[in-house]
């Protein structure tokens, strides 16, 4: 991979996770929202209920983190963001990546060019 390529690979990378966070932090928001908004009225629901709305919206909580976190642990294998040889994500460390050319935690060369 040449250093443009990892450069671009990296931005994409950035972005996904932009992306996902967002969606996490919508799937946090809107449910809770939702049940401050019904929690004046709350005496009026049956228990069960709200029992049932509660569970639901921390399925959605939980439901948006788990898909940040599978997108962002996923997603670094397929754009050659890991390392060819101890194959450990390089994107936390992408500023050594590329000013050196090598993975950060072995010292193997993951692009291809020569600095
Ligand atoms: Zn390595």
């Amino acid at each position: 991979m040449t250093r443009q390529e990892f450069i671009k690979n990296t931005n994409r990378y950035r972005n996904a996770v932009t992306v996902s966070a967002l969606v996490a932090l919508v799937c946090l928001f809107v449910p809770v929202g939702f049940m401050a908004w019904l929690d004046p009225n709350r005496s009026e629901l049956p228990h069960h209920v709200w029992t049932i709305l509660n569970i639901a919206a921390f399925v959605v909580i939980a439901a948006g983190y788990a898909f940040m976190f599978v997108r962002m642990s996923r997603l670094s294998k397929p754009l050659g963001l890991c390392c060819p040889q101890c194959k450990k994500s390089v994107v936390q460390m992408s500023a050594v990546v590329i000013a050196t050319g090598k993975c950060g935690h072995c010292g193997a060369r993951v692009l291809d060019e020569t600095v």
